[in-house]
Formats: C-alpha cells, sequence, structure tokens
C-alpha cells in the first residue's frame, strides 16, 4: 500500500484516497505536430524498474492533481511536489540520487 502525502493541503493518506493519473512530466504535441510525435504522445509510457515520476489526484480530499516520484520496485515514495512545474525539484532530485547512486533525472526535450 502506497501512502501519499498531497502537497496542496498537507494530508497524508493510503492510496485509496487517491487516483493514479499515469506519467508525469509529458511533453504534449498538438496540431502541426508530426503524426510520429502526436502517436509516442498519445501511445508511448516509461515504464521503468526504478525511479518513475506519477501524476496522482488527491480525490477524496482536496481533489487537486500533483506530481509523486517512486520507486516501482520498493514502492517506496520519494517525494510529492505541485503539478505546475516542469520537473522535478531539485532537492527531490538530490534526495533520490543519494538513494539511488547513478539515478539521473532525464533531459526534457
Ligand atoms: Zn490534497
Amino acid at each position: 500500500m502506497l501512502i501519499l502525502t498531497c502537497p496542496c493541503c498537507g494530508q497524508t493518506g493510503e492510496e485509496t484516497e487517491f487516483h493514479a493519473g499515469g506519467e508525469a512530466h509529458l511533453k504534449r504535441f498538438g496540431p502541426g505536430s508530426s503524426d510520429a510525435d502526436f502517436e509516442n504522445y498519445l501511445f508511448m509510457r516509461e515504464n521503468p524498474k526504478g525511479v518513475h515520476f506519477e501524476r496522482w489526484r488527491h480525490a477524496y480530499g482536496c481533489g487537486k492533481w500533483f506530481h509523486a516520484a517512486r520507486c516501482t520496485m520498493t514502492l517506496e515514495i520519494f517525494g510529492t511536489y505541485p503539478a505546475q512545474t516542469l520537473e522535478p525539484p531539485k532537492e527531490l532530485c538530490d534526495t533520490i540520487s543519494q538513494k539511488r547512486p547513478g539515478w539521473s533525472w532525464r533531459e526534457l526535450s
């Protein structure tokens, strides 16, 4: 069972209080983009064995969306942060790097 803390209202709860919303930090492609870029945006998702950034909604709380970083192998939650950010906070990346040597945040292209 995942225990998440909503960064918007500060409440901590079990994952049943939240709703998963898929991968975080997707680069969106729309009209005017190539078919390949649009196809990748619609269908291609990361499925890492390790650190993953996800969107979550505090469905039975404040109702707001936020991002969470967790390990898909151990289910450890590294941290949560507001959804209005383009990339994870540096402090969170530093925390993950300390716990998972060799890990680094991907560059958005
Ligand atoms: Zn909340």
